[in-house]
């Protein structure tokens, strides 16, 4: 029977990497029947809203979807499309694998990691309150009772919530994940030893959890500065990574910068029973229409779901067809080649057309 996906092209580049990725899904023979729903500004300007119902009842109907990047204009008032989806659907964990292609231009060789990030809750929650209004005082007033700090009276406030059930079940997803997936270590990022409170508690909460692993899956931790540092010079060491929302942010792209970039880092929004597979890149818009931009970061986010839906084999099919087009060297964007200005870079559906004539050898 065929599964029933949820898909979403995107603007700015979105549409051109989406329809790349569905082609070389479909070519893998895997069973799919699409159900295509828009968001963002298309949406805006059919429906009147960036986000319809619709398409949020679409993926809780299919409980599989894949997006194409969202353009989110800047200081026009909305709420990223992006950000309102993983609320709107409880899409708790985010999850970046970041590997190594032999072919990808990178100062490092043979890196297979993978970053887990919560992603709902810390200082990411959007929770601010404005320097000067007056709740604003009300709070710092509140705040200073309570804690005995002192703080400037013309100060912003951020509120950064960490939760039990939030650490507990992030944490959790990321030694599942492991284990299904024959990984060997769990490395919790955090900076407890300042925060005591909030990240003291992911931290705390995750040495429990870690427990009934402990058969399994090592388990350590690490304070987020020095991360970067190892990161850095020995990101051979790590294996999959778990941390709260924002430092989870920041350490995904340090990741996928390691591994060769925006181009070619697949992405994961996974929540109990629904999950929506996207690049990490956004929508790029001064390179929209130019069947310029690299798909192999989106058609490795069809890797991913293929491997939720089960599909193992195609999805093997696929990331082999990849990993050899790259590996080639030959029929790649501009951003894969030693040289950027090198005429001899394909378009983004001339890519998809290699990694398709891949698979049928
Ligand atoms: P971006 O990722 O769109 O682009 C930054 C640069 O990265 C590009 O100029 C390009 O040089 C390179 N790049 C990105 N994707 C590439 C690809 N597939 N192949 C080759 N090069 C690629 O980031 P931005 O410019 O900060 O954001 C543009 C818009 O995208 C913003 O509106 C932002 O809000 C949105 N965005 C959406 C998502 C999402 O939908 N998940 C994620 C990030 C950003």
């Amino acid at each position: 029977m065929a599964h029933k996906v949820t898909i979403i092209p995107g603007d700015g580049i979105g549409r051109e990497v989406s329809l790349a990725a569905r082609r070389c899904i479909d070519a893998t023979g895997a069973k799919i029947e699409w159900e295509e729903e828009i968001a963002g500004q298309e949406a805006m300007d059919k429906y009147g809203e960036v986000l319809p119902k619709r398409v949020l009842d679409s993926i809780r109907k299919n409980k599989v979807a894949i997006k194409g990047p969202i353009t989110t204009p800047v200081g026009k008032g909305f709420r990223s499309v992006n950000v309102q989806m993983r609320v709107a659907l409880d899409l708790y964990a985010c999850l970046r694998p970041c590997k190594i292609y032999k072919g990808v231009k990178t100062r490092y060789e043979n890196l297979d990691l993978v970053v887990v990030r919560e992603n709902t809750e810390d200082l990411y929650a959007g929770i601010e309150f404005e320097a000067g209004a007056s709740r604003t005082k009300d709070i710092i007033k509140y705040i200073e009772k309570a804690s005995g700090a002192t703080i400037k009276k013309d100060s912003s406030i951020g509120i950064k919530p960490i939760s039990i059930e939030a650490s507990k079940r992030i944490v959790k997803f990321a030694f599942d994940y492991a284990v299904k997936n024959k990984r060997k270590k769990v490395t919790l990022v955090h900076k407890a030893n300042i925060m005591k409170e909030t990240d003291g508690l992911f931290l705390k909460v995750g040495r429990e959890v870690a427990e009934a692993y402990r058969c399994q899956v090592e388990f350590e931790d690490r304070i987020v500065d020095n991360m970067c540092m190892q990161l850095v010079q020995k990101p051979e060491l790590y294996d999959v990574l778990v941390l709260p929302n924002l430092y989870g942010d920041i350490i995904s792209d340090l990741c996928s910068g390691l591994v060769g970039g925006l181009g070619i880092a697949p992405g994961a929004n996974i929540g109990n029973d629904m999950a929506l597979f996207e690049a990490i890149h956004g929508s790029a818009p001064k390179y929209s229409g130019q069947n310029k931009v690299n798909p192999t970061a989106m058609i490795l986010s069809g890797v991913l779901m293929l491997r939720h839906m089960g599909e193992g084999k195609a999805a093997d099919r696929l990331e082999n067809a990849v990993s050899q087009v790259i590996a080639e060297g030959k029929d790649v964007t501009y951003d894969l080649k030693p040289d950027r200005n090198d005429p001899s870079a394909v378009g983004t559906s001339e890519m998809a057309d290699a990694v398709i004539a891949r698979m049928k050898h």
